[in-house]
């Protein structure tokens, strides 16, 4: 099968120290050395590295380093070059031009990594993972996908895939003997498998959880009657933990949202425009509001001011706030200008909203008392979520894919015990082991395929 040679720009559009530009495809070599001073690349040995110019016709468009990968221990599994350039998006251009010009056209976004999957160099779960990577913002982003590029989700579940193809082999073959009334498919082991499927499943779709928290960033909500601290509190959490919000293709978010790390965790905090704005005119944020708010979070950071004499309106509050999901840490502020004697209020809390789980703590967000323990609490949230599963679910279509073939599986399971015909048996066999497949590609559409592509970069 003949790959036409692709090229694009592989290092981030801007200016650099260096920039490469990768291609692959049958004539990556051949393009490469039309315009290229220095040796005869034709000749060069898979993984070596030259020096040399790009020429333009008869100008030098810059000084290069060429690196030659050949068919097929590359990426791609075809002919791979990467020219590194001193990093000027005009130069990267002007070399992308040369290219096309000499034969090699522009990669669609994620065209690398597709190759690499439809050559059977990496599963779908890697491919995901390599864009997961990419867009990792933070340390346990990072090494989660980097465990599920390793393979980790489809080693999981190809074992088991095989051990329920050995099955589909055994009952399809009863459907050959038919007439003979015999049963190759040992039914109690069949269901054994089936159970153990199943809690395999089970516990993935629950990593999901913390994949998600992983990936996505803990959502978090600060809320808490006006002057009780709140854009006090915010600010002096990012004052200390504030991200570096990258700005990567396919991870915009819907809404802006402050993103602070704390030990290798992202938290959203989530809505927080309105308490960065300090307006003289003290808006009262209605039940609704606050409702609205506290839905979207994972976690709800209530304040009270240490020195209320009344707390009836936020035990009010936190009533219709409360949900058993919904992690809620009160912090009783302020505690620099009012010191705290008696701790029962954290009793009264819990007591009159009627919740034994609410976390209680006091802070000073303004002369940054305890604000480690509130962190503490937030790092505890997420360490809690973590399963004993060595892989992590964080992707959408995995998830998706799990409980599908869960649903599949179970299907099969009540087959078995209703005694159903051995045809109908194979069929939900079959069914399941497709929604399996899903997961690594092995089963699988265009349009899942052009999705999941179409979220890289260009370059990827
Ligand atoms: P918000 O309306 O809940 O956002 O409250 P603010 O953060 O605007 O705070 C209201 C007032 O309380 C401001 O005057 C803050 O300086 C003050 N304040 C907030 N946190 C603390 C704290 O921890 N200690 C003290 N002494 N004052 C605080």
């Amino acid at each position: 099968m003949y790959n036409d040679t692709i090229c694009a720009l592989a290092t981030a559009n801007g200016m650099g120290a260096l920039g490469i530009i990768r291609l692959s495809g049958d004539d990556a070599v051949g393009i490469v050395n039309k315009v290229f001073e220095g040796k005869n690349l034709e000749k060069a040995k898979s993984h070596t590295v030259h020096y040399g110019f790009i020429k333009d016709s008869d100008e030098t468009v810059d000084e290069v380093m060429v690196s030659v990968f050949l068919a097929p221990k590359t990426f791609t599994t075809e002919n791979s070059v990467e020219i590194s350039f001193h990093g000027s998006p005009y130069i990267g251009k002007k070399i992308l031009e040369v290219l096309l010009k000499n034969g090699a056209r522009m990669a669609k976004a994620g065209e690398f990594t597709m190759r690499a999957f439809m050559n059977g160099r990496i599963d779908l779960s890697q491919a995901e993972s390599i864009a997961d990577l990419i867009a990792s913002e933070n340390e346990a982003s990072r090494k989660v996908a980097l465990n599920q590029l390793k393979g980790g989700i489809t080693n999981e579940i190809s074992v088991l895939r095989t051990d329920l193809l050995n099955f589909v082999s055994l009952i399809e073959l009863e459907l050959d003997f038919a007439e003979e009334d015999v049963e190759f498919a040992d039914r109690t082991a069949l269901t054994q498998l089936l159970h153990k499927i199943e809690d395999k499943l089970n516990a993935l779709i629950e990593s999901f959880q913390y994949g998600n928290a992983v990936k996505n960033g803990v959502a978090v909500a600060i809320l808490g009657k006006p002057n009780a601290g709140k854009s006090t509190l915010l600010n002096a959490l990012l004052k200390e933990e504030r991200a570096i919000v990258s700005d990567i293709a396919g991870t915009t978010r819907d809404t802006i949202e402050e993103v602070i790390h704390i030990k290798g965790n992202s938290f959203r905090l989530i809505d927080t425009a309105g308490l960065r704005e300090t307006t003289d005119e003290i808006e009262k944020i209605g039940v609704v509001k606050a409702k609205e708010k506290s839905d979207k979070a994972d976690v709800l950071i209530y304040l009270i001011d240490v020195a209320s004499q009344d707390i009836s309106e936020d035990v009010a509050m936190l009533k219709e706030l409360l949900r058993e999901d919904l992690e809620t840490i009160i912090c009783f502020t302020k505690i620099d200008e009012h010191l705290v004697t008696k701790h029962s209020l954290f009793e009264d809390i819990k007591r009159l909203t009627g919740n034994e789980n609410l976390k209680t703590l006091t802070v000073s967000a303004k002369k940054n008392l305890n604000l480690d323990e509130l962190k503490n609490l937030l790092t505890h949230f997420v360490d809690n979520l973590k399963t004993d599963e060595n892989v992590v679910i964080t992707n959408q279509r995995h998830y998706e894919a799990l409980q599908k073939s869960l649903n599949a599986v179970k299907a099969v399971e009540e087959a078995v015990n209703a005694k159903i015909t051995t045809e109908l048996l194979a069929y939900e066999l079959r069914n399941a082991l497709e929604y399996l497949g899903e997961i690594s590609g092995e089963f699988t559409n265009d349009e899942v395929l052009g999705n999941i592509f179409s979220k890289f970069c260009i370059g990827k």
